[in-house]
């Protein structure tokens, strides 16, 4: 028994790690179903620290000292279950797995509660960054038990990326699926943060005309104000990228559908089952929905709706006032969406009982996650002041700032609906803002439709109590129900 720490699964994920793990003075157990893997992760790295290599699980376990650390970065679903499995029957009682991989929150939490009755710390950390994270320095999120987090700490402080003020970008978020319910939502949130960067793409595109080098070179702009982020910045590069092959844009011979691996639908999911409105995220998710709906839109083509001219009202003079007014919208709708998605995560802690520290989780994504961006220190100083524990929107120096952006916001959404360029994200973003601040909503209607046709009563805003109008006796009045 040699090994601090051992890694079993060593594709893209499982390798970088490792090799973060060892470039930081750790020794590393490294073991993969297929040897050949392991013989080839040997060859190229083997000089960057001290690595263990096993052929069997037996012995991968045997070299790793006590109490053992195993972190599997495999496949997730059913080889996850296996791997667990496998290294379960020949640990012992105290050890800890972590799961690093991309796992649903509700089996983290089984496979928790399956560990802990065998006396195993199981430990499900959401790892954000991509291969390159995972070498240079991810953003986590472990959940599992204070003992765990007791042994893993110094090790996932050395590997986590670091914030500009130099603290690490991980936190123990939680007992069982707390760490990957946030990493869920992290994702949930990218697709937000992603499809609001590519709807002002398409208003400037399509509406202002302007090619894809000017709007990389407005993203570049905009990368230096409040919206400094590495999405907004991986963004101009994108758009800067000429085709090799044609010479023209690279944007422009993609094809227009956008993947999805499930992160952003279960973000959705779990929304819905707890009554959280997240309009920008589930929005974001429809939009790559639609995308991909290849016969619908084909058909739509084949047999084309009138429309307007996508052309905005905007002459060249005011063209860059227009440009000032998407940025404003894009903060706006984007401080919408992190408000949702965090209040997604604050539902999740108090159904599931865990105690989330909302401004430690603004904290880590601060570096090393793809939602990685300058904003995050206010998102964290917000939930530290105890001005956003409702929302977001309430904290003064995002409420002010979306008050500033609220003509701008509503200037883009009306060009874009008067143009036709649909904008889901924007437009929600602001049906969500406009909900907020109505003193009335037409909910009051529906429970009076909902009342006459299923008898679902009503509350007063008069009187306490549940009541049933008879809807088909004329004449008679209401009556209470207890
Ligand atoms: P893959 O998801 O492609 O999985 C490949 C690895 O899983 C290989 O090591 C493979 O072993 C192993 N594996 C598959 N099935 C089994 C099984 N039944 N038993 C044992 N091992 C098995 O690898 P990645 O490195 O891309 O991702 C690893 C994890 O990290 C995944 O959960 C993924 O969702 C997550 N991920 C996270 C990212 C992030 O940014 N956080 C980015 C990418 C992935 P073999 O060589 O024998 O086939």
């Amino acid at each position: 028994a040699e090994a601090n720490v051992g890694v079993v699964g060593l594709a893209a994920m499982g390798a970088s790690l490792s090799r973060n793990l060892a470039r930081h003075g750790y020794k590393v157990a490294v073991y993969n179903r297929t040897y050949a893997r392991t013989e080839n992760f040997m060859k190229n790295y083997a000089s960057e620290g001290e690595f263990f290599p096993s052929k069997t699980v037996r012995e991968f376990v045997d070299s790793l000292e006590k109490p053992r650390v195993a972190i599997i970065m495999v496949k997730a679903g059913q080889p996850t279950d296996d791997v667990i499995e496998e290294l379960a029957a020949v640990m012992d009682k105290g050890d800890i797995i972590v799961d690093a991989g991309n796992a649903y929150f509700k089996d983290t939490m089984r496979r928790e509660k399956a560990m802990a009755a065998r006396g195993i710390h199981f430990v499900g950390c959401g790892v954000s960054g991509g291969e390159e994270g995972a070498l240079l320095g991810p953003s986590m999120m472990p959940g599992g038990s204070d003992e765990s987090w007791e042994r893993l700490k110094p090790m996932f402080e050395a590997i986590a990326a670091k914030a500009s003020d130099g603290t690490p970008c991980v936190a123990h978020i939680g007992p069982n699926g707390a760490g990957h319910f946030v990493k869920m939502v992290h994702n949930g949130i990218e697709y937000a943060d992603m499809q609001l960067i590519a709807e002002s793409y398409d208003l400037m595109r399509r509406g202002l005309k302007m090619t894809p080098a000017e709007i990389g070179d407005v993203f570049e702009q905009w990368n230096k104000t409040d919206l400094d982020s590495y999405l907004v910045e991986i963004t101009a590069e994108v758009l800067h990228k000429v085709d090799d092959k044609t010479g023209m844009p690279l944007v422009d011979v993609i094809v227009d559908h956008a993947g999805m691996k499930g992160t952003g639908t279960w973000t959705v999911q779990t929304a819905l089952s707890l009554e959280v409105p997240v309009t920008g995220i589930a929005e974001a998710v429809f939009a790559r929905g639609l995308s991909g709906q290849t016969e619908l839109r084909e058909k739509a083509q084949a047999d084309p709706f009138d429309g307007p001219d996508p052309k905005f009202d905007v002459d060249d003079e005011q063209r860059d006032d227009f440009i000032e007014h998407i940025r404003k919208a894009l903060y706006a709708s984007k401080i919408v969406a992190y408000a949702q998605g965090f209040n997604e995560i604050a539902a999740a802690g108090k159904h599931y009982g865990w105690d989330i520290d909302m401004a430690e989780v603004a904290r880590i994504w601060r570096a090393g996650c793809i939602i990685r961006a300058k904003f995050l220190d206010r998102i964290s100083e917000a939930f530290e002041s105890g001005t956003a524990d409702i929302s977001l929107l309430f904290a003064p120096y995002f409420k002010s700032g979306i008050q500033e952006d609220e003509p701008s916001w509503r200037a883009v959404v009306e060009q874009a609906v008067r143009h036709g360029i649909p904008c889901p994200v924007f437009s929600s973003s602001l049906a969500y803002f406009d909900g907020l601040r109505s003193k009335r909503l037409p909910a009051s209607l529906i429970q009076g439709q909902r009342d006459l046709f299923g008898a679902h009563t009503y509350q007063r805003v008069d009187e306490p109590g549940v009541f049933h109008t008879l809807w088909t006796e004329p004449g008679k009045p209401e009556i209470k129900e207890k």
